[in-house]
C-alpha cells in the first residue's frame, strides 16, 4: 500500500514540476501548438483550430454505438462512448502513441480531457457519474514512463465536471506486454486477474467511469469490468479519448 501511494504522489509530484517547467519556459520561449506550430495560449498544449479539426465520433449522442456494442455483455456496464476517431497517419495518433511510449506530453492528454468533458457535458455524457477512474499503470511501467496517460486525461475531465477522480482503489496486478505485442489468445488469458478492485464495498451502488486514452480491441476495459464484477449493484461508464475505426 505504502509502495502504491508513492507512486501516485509520484506521479502528480512530475505533473506539477512540468508545469512549473512549462510556465517558466514560457516566458523565454513561447510555446507552439505540436499540429501546426502557431502560438499557443497560456493552457493550451494544442491550438483552438487544430482542436476543432479533429476527427468526432459524436457517440454521446448515439446509444448502441460501436462502443457499447463491444462493451454490452459486460456485467455491470451501462453505457459508453469514445470522443474521436483514431486513424494512422493523423495527428491524434503521433500524440497519443507518443504519451504511450513515454515521451509524450501529459499536460496534452490533460487538455484534451478538458475539452471533452466541455463537449459532452452538454449532451449529458456525465450526468449521475459519482467517480472517475483511470485505468491504471502497473507500477513498475509507471516508474519507467514518468506518469498514466489515462490519469492524465482523467484528471482534467475531474477539473471541469467536479467529479472526484480515483486513483486508489483500482490497481493494476499484472504488468502485461504491450498490448500490440501480445496475441489475442494472451489478451483473453489476461483478463482474469490484470485488475482488481480493493475495498469494493466503498463502490457500492456507485456510477463508476473508466477512463482510458484508446480503445482498439477493448481488452482492457474488459479487463477492468471484470475486476468490478463483484462490486455490488455498480454502473459502468466507459470513456476513452479515441476509438480505431
Ligand atoms: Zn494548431
Amino acid at each position: 500500500m505504502q509502495k502504491k501511494e508513492y507512486f501516485c504522489m509520484h506521479n502528480r509530484n512530475y505533473l506539477l514540476m512540468l508545469r512549473i517547467v512549462n510556465a517558466i519556459l514560457d516566458v523565454f520561449f513561447p510555446r507552439t501548438c505540436p499540429a501546426c506550430g502557431q502560438l499557443l495560449g497560456e493552457h493550451e498544449s494544442i491550438c483552438e483550430e487544430c482542436l476543432s479539426k479533429l476527427d468526432r465520433t459524436q457517440q454521446a449522442l448515439y446509444r448502441d454505438n460501436v462502443v457499447e456494442t463491444i462493451f454490452e455483455k459486460e456485467k455491470h456496464f451501462s453505457y459508453g462512448g469514445s470522443w474521436l476517431w483514431y486513424q494512422k497517419g493523423t495527428y491524434l495518433q503521433k500524440m497519443i502513441h507518443m504519451a504511450k511510449f513515454g515521451r509524450g506530453n501529459p499536460l496534452w492528454l490533460e487538455q484534451m480531457g478538458r475539452e471533452a468533458a466541455k463537449e459532452w457535458e452538454e449532451y449529458g455524457f456525465f450526468d449521475g457519474i459519482d467517480v472517475i477512474v483511470p485505468i491504471p499503470l502497473h507500477p513498475k511501467r509507471l516508474r519507467i514512463r514518468g506518469f498514466n496517460q489515462s490519469e492524465a486525461i482523467a484528471k482534467g475531465m475531474s477539473d471541469v465536471l467536479k467529479i472526484p477522480m480515483d486513483t486508489d482503489h483500482l490497481t493494476r496486478e499484472v504488468n502485461n506486454r504491450k498490448q500490440s505485442q501480445s496475441s489475442k489468445i494472451e489478451r483473453e488469458h489476461l483478463k482474469e486477474g490484470l485488475f482488481k478492485v480493493n475495498h469494493p464495498e466503498e463502490w457500492y451502488e456507485k456510477t463508476i467511469m473508466l477512463v482510458d486514452d484508446i480503445i482498439t480491441t477493448g481488452a482492457t476495459f474488459r479487463a477492468a469490468t471484470h475486476a468490478l464484477k463483484d462490486v455490488y449493484n455498480c454502473k459502468i461508464v466507459i470513456f476513452s479519448l479515441a476509438k480505431t475505426k
